[in-house]
Formats: structure tokens, sequence, C-alpha cells
């Protein structure tokens, strides 16, 4: 289905901030958006992709033991589309990156034991997004937050024509 892709990710972000306000947790996190101010329609499976984003927030949210901001951003260039989802919680080490999106795969156990979770959320967010074209991959720095990065195909039209301008 042709959705509006900013719209889908507004929904999904505006229903984690009412959690986030109305939950017992005493956490303090902001989410910050940075969306482009063009429109983003792609071809989706939107049960799916809420699945991978949701994924992806609740674990900024499980792993940044202190609060802090989770910063979304959305951009597009002529041929994809880029959504990174940033956190400023405990950081995967450099050797756990390559790791992530394997099954079962969970960043040492004991810190992971009393999060609930399987470890399955960011395989099954891999395959979605290459169901969908597109390619997923963790940036981090330990202690210094993660960065979940996907990006979609897309093709914009726009910048295309702007080409054949004269
Ligand atoms: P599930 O998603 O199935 O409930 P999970 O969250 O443990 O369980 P994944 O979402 O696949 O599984 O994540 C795999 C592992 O990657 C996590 O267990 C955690 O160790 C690490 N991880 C994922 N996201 C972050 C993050 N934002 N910051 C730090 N570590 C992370
Ligand atoms: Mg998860």
């Amino acid at each position: 289905e042709l959705l509006d892709y900013k719209r889908v990710m507004t929904h999904i972000l505006d229903r984690f901030e009412f959690m986030l306000k109305s939950g017992k947790s005493t956490k303090g996190f902001v989410i910050k958006r940075e969306f482009t101010t063009s429109d983003i329609y792609i071809e989706m499976d939107q049960d799916r992709m809420t699945q991978v984003i949701d994924n992806i927030i609740n674990n900024a949210i499980k792993y940044s033991p202190d609060g802090g901001e989770i910063f979304v951003s959305i951009q597009e260039s002529h041929d994809k589309v880029t959504t990174i989802v940033r956190d400023q919680g405990l950081g995967i080490p450099q050797k756990d990156l390559p790791h992530l999106f394997e099954r079962f795969y969970r960043v040492d156990k004991a810190r992971s034991r009393d999060q609930g979770g399987t470890g399955l959320g960011l395989a099954i967010s891999k395959e979605v997004i290459e169901l969908h074209g597109g390619k997923i991959w963790a940036e981090s720095r330990e202690n210094s937050g993660s960065s979940f990065i996907f990006e979609l195909p897309y093709e914009n039209f726009e910048i295309i024509d702007e080409g054949w301008d004269d």
C-alpha cells in the first residue's frame, strides 16, 4: 500500500509519547523529531513497518536506564528515505554490532537479563526492511548511545524532474 510515511511515523511516536507520559516510569524520556518537509509516500506494509519502529523505539527505551533524548530523523535523497533513531543509552560494543540482527542475539546476557525480550526484535526488523527492499544497520560508541539507521528505496520525482529543467 502506498502510504504517507511521515504520518505513519507521527502516529507511532505520538503513541509512545502518550505511553511515556501516562506510565509510571520515572525515567525522563524526550522524543525529538526532525522530519523532512517533503511529503514521503512509500509502498509499505503498515503493520510490519510499525513492528520494526516499535521494536527500535522500545529498545531505545529499554537500553537507556537513565532516560534521555530519543532523536528520530527522516530525510530523503533522490532515491531513498533514511530514518535514524538515536538514543543516549548504554551503547553497544563494537564487537557486537555485526551480530545484533541475528536471531536470539543479545548483548551481555547479564545486562539484558532483567529486560524482557527474546532477542528476536532486530532479526524480524531486518527481515521486514529487506522485504521492503531496504537495509538496516546500527552504529554506536559505548557509553554515548546507539543509532539504528534504515534506508528504504524511494523515487523522488520532484528531484528527478528538476534535472530536466533548463
Ligand atoms: P525482543 O526485541 O525480542 O523483545 P531484545 O530487545 O533483546 O528482545 P532485539 O531487539 O533483537 O532483542 O535486540 C538485540 C540486542 O541488541 C538486545 O538484547 C540488546 O542487547 C541490543 N540492543 C538493541 N537495541 C539497543 C539499544 N538501543 N541500545 C543498546 N543495546 C541495544
Ligand atoms: Mg527488542
